[in-house]
């Protein structure tokens, strides 16, 4: 049918493919990041409780301002910053950039890192600088004064953990980053979880540095929610740029909750920290089996042959992300999520198996 969708559609989104997720029913599903874990059991009728009271016939309260003080309260985000809250944190990245696109702006961010920087990036018409990372995936300080320098980028995104990678990197680096950056420093803690240090207590400092972070890995992937927090001046434009109503009314009832027992939701992430480090204690003694330190919920491992590793976790019912082909400097890589003891042992057995 001639639709002329080729015609009226932008040629940068024409050039894209959508953001893959594969099925994975009846699939070990260790490729996206989730907590294993369930909302603990003895919970459960409160939270159906606190969703059957919500009005889904009334639109949700539009500045969700009960849910945004649960999460001040919780993730002790300090006094001085406002936060604005999105449909997952991957809506906090189109709100920032919808805002900055000027026309030529620049969005910066490293390689490999969380694809949809750059997916965004283009989604919002902003030019998109991608520095490669180091070998061992740190920040190659030479290459980003250089394109700092040169793109000028009206914001730069920074994962803290880096995902693919599982890194924290260097905050000396991410300090002369910020400092030396014309525009907004966006720090993307979507792993916070299960990392051994924040920014969260430093951020109010810099007047050009905001905080991201997410309930997904923190067992609320379902709820779809993320959050910025920043300095007024900021939040408050990028508030505007936010589409009305757009966290709905069983998540804002949900997550109020579920906040309210945040350290229950820290104490699967403790578990999952445990298990992880005896994930990579096991798979350093695989013999070809490169193993990257990891401060997130996953692990990325290098083998020989990352898509005949894949194929055959495949066909043995575990599902993994092959990183390998994504960027040069993840040959031959698989990103593992740190599953349930079960899983885990399910997916180390296997892997011992096919290497
Ligand atoms: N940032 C990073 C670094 C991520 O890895 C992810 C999820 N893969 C996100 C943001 C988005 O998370 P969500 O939209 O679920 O909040």
């Amino acid at each position: 049918m001639n639709t002329r969708a080729a015609e009226l559609i932008r040629p940068e989104i024409l050039a894209l493919s959508a953001y893959a997720v594969p099925s994975s029913d009846g699939f070990i599903k260790l490729d996206a990041m989730e907590n294993p874990y369930t909302f603990p059991e003895a919970l459960k009728p409160q939270l159906m409780a606190h969703l059957a009271a919500a009005s889904l016939n009334r639109y949700p309260d539009a500045g969700a301002s009960v849910l945004r003080e649960a999460i001040r309260e919780a993730m002790q985000i300090p006094a001085e910053l406002d936060i604005v809250l999105g449909n997952g944190s991957d809506e906090i990245i189109q709100i920032i950039a919808a805002a900055c696109a000027k026309p030529g702006a620049t969005l910066l961010a490293f390689e490999p890192s969380f694809v949809m920087f750059k997916m965004i990036a283009t989604f919002c018409g902003l030019r998109y600088a991608g520095v490669p990372l180091t070998a061992d995936f740190a920040i190659d300080m030479e290459a980003t004064r250089l394109a700092i320098k040169k793109q000028q980028p009206a914001v730069v995104f920074i994962a803290y953990p880096n995902n693919p990678t599982g890194n924290l990197f260097s905050r000396d680096a991410i300090h002369e980053i910020i400092t030396n950056s014309p525009g907004l420093v966006v720090i993307d803690e979507a792993y916070f979880a299960f990392a051994s240090r924040s920014f969260l207590d430093e951020i109010a400092n810099f007047p050009n540095a905001v905080l991201m972070r997410t309930v997904s890995k923190l067992g609320l992937a379902g709820l779809r929610l993320g959050l910025l927090a920043g300095h007024p001046e900021w939040i408050r434009e990028f508030d505007k740029v936010r589409l009305p109503y757009n966290i709905n009314s069983l998540t804002q009832a949900g997550a109020t909750f579920a906040l309210k027992h945040y350290v229950a939701l820290l104490a699967q992430a403790t578990t999952l920290r445990i298990e992880r480090t005896q994930m990579l204690a096991l798979l350093r003694t695989y013999p070809g089996v490169t193993v990257f330190a990891s401060e997130a919920n996953f692990i990325l491992l290098r083998v020989p042959d990352s898509k005949k590793t894949f194929d055959a976790l495949l066909s043995r019912k575990i599902l993994v992300k092959h990183t390998g082909t994504s960027h040069p400097l993840l040959a031959n890589t698989l990103r593992v999520t740190i599953g349930t003891p079960t899983e885990n042992a399910a997916f180390l057995a296997a892997l011992r198996d096919i290497i």
